[in-house]
C-alpha cells in the first residue's frame, strides 16, 4: 500500500505578487483516507508491527485526531485490529463526531478515558497495564510520533526538493513530522515549523531528535492554542481556498499558511526565496464552514 502511493505527489505553485516563490507539496492528495503526513508517520510503524507478528495496533488521540482516523484505516488495510484510546470519558454519552465514527466504521475499537487517566498514557505503569490487558499489541504514542515515524517523514522530501528550495515550511503538532524534515533537509535549507499549540516546549522536544540547527518552530500563529480559532483565521482560510483552490483545515494548515503569508508581507524571507510548503492534509476532520 505504501509504495504504490508515496511517489507522484503533486506540487502546486502559488501566484503571489512577490519575488518569493511559493510551492505547495500536496500531501493532502496522497490518499482520501490516509492523507498527509500521517501516511509517512505510519509506514515504518505498521511494517514493524507486521514484522513482529503482532495482531493489534493501539494508539491515542483526542476526538478530532487525524492520527486516529489514519491509524484506523491503515490498520484495517494491513489486517490488524485497532484500538483507539480517546481523551475524555464525557464523550461516551455523546454521538460520535466524523473522525470517531469513521474510525469505528473502519473497525477501530474506541475506548474513552478521563483526561486525568489520559495524562498518564506515556508512563511505564500505564503502558504495562495496557500490555497486560491487550497482549500482542503494537503501541503507538499520541500523534504517532516515534523514531519510526520520523524515519517515515524523512521520505516526504525528495532529492529534487532538497535542491530546488531554500525553505521548507510545515505545521507542527507533536514534532514528529518536522523532525523527519530536518533530518532530510540539506545544509543549504532551513526548516520552519508553525506550531498549532502555544508554548516553546516543542522546540525542546525536537531538539532531542536532531543536532542540526537549520530549523525553527514559531508559535506566533497558533491563534490561542490547539484547535482554537479566530474569525481572522477562518476569513483567511476562506479567501485562500477561493483564490488557490486548495482546501485547508483550521487546526494546522490554515495557521501555517496564515503565518507564511504574514511573514512574506513582513519581508521575513529574503527576496527570491524558494519556499516549499508541506500540505500535511488533515482534511478528514474539517469542519463545515458554518461551524
Ligand atoms: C498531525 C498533523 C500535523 C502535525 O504533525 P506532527 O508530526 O504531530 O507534528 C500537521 N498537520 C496535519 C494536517 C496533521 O494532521
Amino acid at each position: 500500500m505504501f509504495d504504490s502511493i508515496a511517489h507522484a505527489i503533486p506540487y502546486q505553485k502559488l501566484n503571489l505578487n512577490s519575488s518569493i516563490d511559493l510551492t505547495i507539496k500536496r500531501l493532502d492528495l496522497v490518499h482520501p483516507n490516509i492523507s498527509g503526513n500521517k501516511f509517512f508517520k505510519l509506514k515504518y510503524n505498521l511494517l514493524e508491527a507486521q514484522k513482529l507478528g503482532l495482531k493489534q495496533i493501539i494508539t491515542f488521540g483526542g476526538a478530532y485526531s487525524n492520527h486516529i482516523a489514519a491509524t484506523a484505516f491503515a490498520a484495517q488495510q494491513f489486517g490488524f485490529k485497532s484500538i483507539g484510546i480517546i481523551r475524555g470519558d464525557e464523550l461516551i454519552h455523546k454521538p460520535l463526531n466524523h473522525t470517531l465514527s469513521t474510525a469505528q466504521q473502519l473497525g477501530m475499537q474506541l475506548d474513552f478515558i478521563s483526561r486525568e487517566q489520559y495524562r498518564l498514557k506515556d508512563q511505564t505503569e500505564f503502558l504495562a497495564k495496557l500490555n497486560q490487558n491487550f497482549p500482542n499489541s503494537y503501541i503507538l504514542p499520541e500523534g504517532g510520533s516515534n523514531t519510526l515515524a520520523i524515519q517515515g517523514c524523512t521520505e516526504i522530501l525528495t532529492a529534487a526538493d532538497r535542491q530546488n528550495y531554500d525553505v521548507i515550511c510545515c505545521a507542527v503538532g507533536t514534532g514528529g513530522t518536522i523532525s523527519g524534515l530536518i533530518h532530510a533537509s540539506s545544509v543549504h535549507q532551513s526548516v520552519l515549523g508553525f506550531s498549532a499549540l502555544k508554548g516553546t516546549f516543542l522546540q525542546t522536544e525536537v531538539e532531542r531528535n536532531t543536532i542540526k540547527k537549520n530549523w525553527k518552530i514559531l508559535d506566533d500563529y497558533c491563534f490561542g492554542g490547539y484547535a482554537k480559532t479566530q474569525p481572522e483565521l477562518l476569513h483567511f482560510m476562506q479567501n485562500f481556498e477561493a483564490t488557490y483552490h486548495i482546501p485547508l483545515e483550521h487546526i494546522y494548515t490554515a495557521k501555517m499558511l496564515y503565518g507564511i503569508f504574514d511573514l512574506i508581507q513582513k519581508n521575513y524571507f529574503p527576496a527570491h526565496s524558494r519556499i516549499l510548503v508541506i500540505h500535511s492534509g488533515g482534511l478528514q476532520g474539517r469542519l463545515p464552514s458554518s461551524e
